[in-house]
């Protein structure tokens, strides 16, 4: 669990802010979520046999005893939510949240125990236009952000029924190599075996490689989903490649899954990953509502953004007041909340703790502030304040107390 520092949070929030705009103009909303949910949330959604619900929950009992956990995803709280408020009755929603997720995984570079995620879900939508809508959204999110080490995946998993189907297929298919299977992949060769094929360990993926792939298995109407889900990215100029063994990790997806990868993250090479889950409103409880979304790693995003050379705008105070003399330094404190009620969005950072002119000024340059404001007695007796631009040769200028709003007004427009 890391702790983000001061030098490296703005560009968190900037990237935060990036992304919270480009989904806000594509109509998405925010909504805000509990950190903590029942665990039997969880273990109905993302499925009991899966790395998540086995391994990596942060589970525990509170003081009633109730077992509660620290939720690893968002999309099981945003239908939990949708259900619970009635917001699933006839109607559609396209939904942004994002905030830490918790998994109990072996920590390495892109791999937290907390990370977080920025999560959009549209429920309510059938699809395929919505699918290709959310692809095409992140894809311009990349090109927004100057993101081009980044390559897309598609699949279809097909319905429920052509599921089963490919189930089939695949026990028996690992049955045949059953003495060449980890451990995970044994035990979940009855329980869940398209979870064999999300495997990471290495000496799985020979095996994976060569499974049977679900398309031979795909129902008409997921088939049709799917070729529709393919021209209107086309369309859009949207590359991809047909994965057929993406399956990714949780129980509750159908047809659409798509997962964003890029080969500058080393092994955690997945930024962005989603796909539709049609099943999930009706299997929580709620009426039949189909659904699909993404999720994106902000930890993964913040590298892959720097390591494509974002540069993130620096933040820095427009004025840095400088303060020498008691009289002076009184004077100080009302005249930057002036300055503040005048000047619409003005960054200005009064020296706090007195100190000599030199030491005030040395202050000011390390503020990175575009000018120092100067304030001693002589500038008080006299109705003036030093204007010194720090960030240009320009020399330093008295202005006259009563002109000094409007001055620096016109400067920093
Ligand atoms: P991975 O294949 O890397 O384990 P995942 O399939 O488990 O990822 P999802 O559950 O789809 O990941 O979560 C969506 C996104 O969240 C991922 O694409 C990734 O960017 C990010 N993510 C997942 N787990 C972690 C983690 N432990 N630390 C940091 N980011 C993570
Ligand atoms: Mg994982």
């Amino acid at each position: 669990m890391n702790d983000i520092l001061p030098e490296a949070s703005g560009t968190w929030r900037f990237l935060e802010q990036s992304v919270q705009d480009l989904v806000q103009s594509y109509g998405y909303t925010e909504i805000r979520l509990p950190l903590l949910e029942y665990t039997e949330l969880f273990r109905r959604s993302i499925g009991e046999v899966t790395d998540i619900v086995e391994k990596e929950m942060y589970t525990f009992l509170d003081r009633n005893e109730e077992s509660l956990t620290l939720r690893p995803e968002a999309t099981a709280s945003v239908v939990r939510a949708g259900i619970e408020n009635g917001l699933l009755h006839n109607q559609r929603h396209k939904l942004w949240t994002a905030g830490p997720m918790f998994r109990y995984e072996k920590p390495q570079k892109g791999r937290y125990r907390q990370f977080h995620q920025f999560d959009v879900e549209a429920l309510g939508y059938e699809g395929p236009d919505v699918d290709a809508e959310l692809i095409i959204m992140s894809a311009r999110m990349w090109k927004r952000l100057g993101i081009d080490r980044i390559r897309l995946e598609i699949n279809s998993l097909g319905s429920p029924d052509s599921r089963v189907a490919y189930r089939k297929t695949l026990v028996n298919y690992f049955s045949g190599v059953k003495n060449r299977l980890d451990d995970d992949s044994i035990r979940r060769l009855e329980q869940n075996p398209l979870r064999i094929l999300d495997s990471k360990n290495p000496d799985m993926q020979a095996i994976i490689a060569a499974a049977p792939v679900m398309l031979d298995d795909l129902d008409d109407e997921s088939a049709g989903h799917f070729a529709e889900l393919r021209v209107l990215l086309d369309e859009a100029g949207v590359a991809y490649t047909v994965n057929l063994r993406l399956v990714r990790g949780l129980d509750y997806y159908n047809r659409t899954v798509f997962e964003w990868v890029t080969d500058a993250l080393g092994a955690q090479g997945a930024v962005c990953s989603g796909g539709r889950y049609d099943g999930l409103v009706e299997k929580l409880g709620g009426r039949a509502t189909p659904a699909v979304g993404w999720a994106m790693g902000m930890e993964r995003l913040v590298a892959l953004y720097a390591a494509c050379g974002g540069i993130v705008p620096e933040q820095h105070a427009d004025v840095y007041l400088v303060a020498v003399g008691d009289v002076a330094q009184r004077r100080a404190f009302s005249l930057v909340e002036e300055l503040r009620s005048s000047i619409d969005g003005i960054r200005i950072e009064l020296n706090l703790g007195g100190g000599s002119f030199k030491s005030q000024l040395k202050r000011a340059d390390k503020s990175n502030a575009t000018y120092a404001l100067i304030l001693g007695e002589q500038e008080l007796a006299d109705g003036n304040i030093g204007l010194k631009p720090l960030r240009s040769t320009e020399d330093q200028i008295s202005v006259a107390m009563n002109e000094l709003a409007g001055m620096l007004a016109a400067r920093l427009a």
